[in-house]
């Protein structure tokens, strides 16, 4: 089984040593981490600041220092790249980097497929597998990292928004947050992380008590019960009310503005009426909407660009603070789970 103790990327500097053979004093246990999570080095042979016998016993029992390996990647005309990578059981799991101009933001995976089944979200229709360990979670930004580094850049930003529910995997995704957060590490901001859920309440209650400034996007993608319920089965367990006051709640604890994600789905959320609904929903409360045009290919259709603008402007005219998602990488299939769809697809 899977352990978040098992991959070297998942430890803190003060768990380290006691993984090894060798006696690592904590400064050598404190290097290892820094060299793979703020040098993002790809190999142990880089760390050429540690004892030739301790690059031995690393090689010797983790192979690589990341426990994922690239199967393959897309760059999209508009600078979106997309890997896809093979963990060591076999699994597949994609990362998104979206590069702009003053920011580098990685979109990671938490889990290998997903269990709540939104009947629009293509990593669902291909079921849960497992959870990712912390490790394979920090995996994925220190390799984006890694590459960004041979052109200056670096990663400023991380969004927990590729395949799987990371409210479900909740101490693996903390404990990663917490690991891209460590000063000796990549160092990023809380502020600069944001875990997206499709609203699993007692969880979003539990993060809010945790010491970590972390951003809170919440998938709503409708505003009545009824029909959030066709498309998210989570709200037959966690309905519109109950999922808003822990947002309130989360809010209240961290004095953070919560984002809140609507795919709009042509004939499914996308009238007059349900944007009434949803600024209703919204109205007086800290926050921020997200409208992002469904990416079709699950049986959902996009409304058109003029039914979009229509849904967005009477957010705006409500006075709630809404934004349109640019859509990036569609050519290379950089949408929710779509590259390993493909390239199942392609093996079956
Ligand atoms: N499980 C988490 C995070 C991963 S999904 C969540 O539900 O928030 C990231 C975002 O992509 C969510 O808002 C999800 O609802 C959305 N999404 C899934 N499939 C989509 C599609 N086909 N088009 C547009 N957005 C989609």
């Amino acid at each position: 089984m899977h352990t978040a103790q098992e991959h070297l990327a998942g430890l803190f500097p003060e768990e380290i040593a006691g993984r090894l053979e060798a006696e690592v004093p904590p400064y050598r246990a404190r290097q290892i981490f820094s060299w793979l999570h703020r040098q993002a080095a790809a190999s142990f042979q880089e760390m050429t600041s540690l004892p030739r016998a301790l690059i031995e016993e690393l090689e010797k029992r983790f192979q690589s220092p990341w426990p994922l390996e690239l199967v393959t990647s897309r760059l999209s005309a508009d600078g979106t790249e997309k890997y896809l990578f093979a963990l060591e059981d076999g699994s597949t799991i994609e990362t998104v980097l979206l590069p702009e101009k003053r920011r580098q933001t990685v979109c990671l995976s938490t889990q290998v497929g997903c269990a709540m089944n939104c009947s629009f979200c293509a990593t669902g229709q291909a079921g849960f597998r497992r959870d990712l360990t912390a490790g394979e979670i920090a995996a994925q930004v220190l390799f984006v990292q890694n590459r960004l580094k041979a052109q200056g850049k670096t990663v400023t930003n991380v969004v927990y928004m590729g395949m799987g529910e990371p409210l479900a995997n909740y101490q693996a995704v903390l404990r990663s947050a917490r690991l891209l957060n460590h000063p000796e590490g990549l160092n990023l901001g809380a502020r600069r992380l944001t875990i997206s859920t499709c609203g699993l309440v007692p969880q979003i209650r539990a993060l809010a008590e945790e010491e970590l400034q972390v951003n809170l996007a919440v998938s709503l993608h409708a505003a009545d019960d009824r029909r959030r319920g066709e498309i998210m089965p989570i709200n037959k367990v966690y309905p519109l009310e109950e999922l808003l006051a822990a947002c309130d709640y989360y809010t209240a604890r961290t004095n953070r503005r919560i984002s809140y994600e609507y795919a709009l789905i042509s004939g499914i959320n996308d009238s007059p009426q349900a944007a009434q609904k949803l600024s209703d929903l919204l109205q007086g409360r800290l926050c921020h909407v997200n409208l992002i045009p469904v990416n079709p290919g699950s049986g959902a259709a996009r409304p058109s660009s003029a039914r979009i603008a229509a849904f967005a402007q009477m957010l705006e005219r409500a006075g709630i603070p809404v934004s349109l998602r640019k859509e990036r990488g569609s050519d290379i299939e950089a949408a929710c789970g779509q590259l390993r769809q493909r390239t199942l697809e392609g093996q079956g």
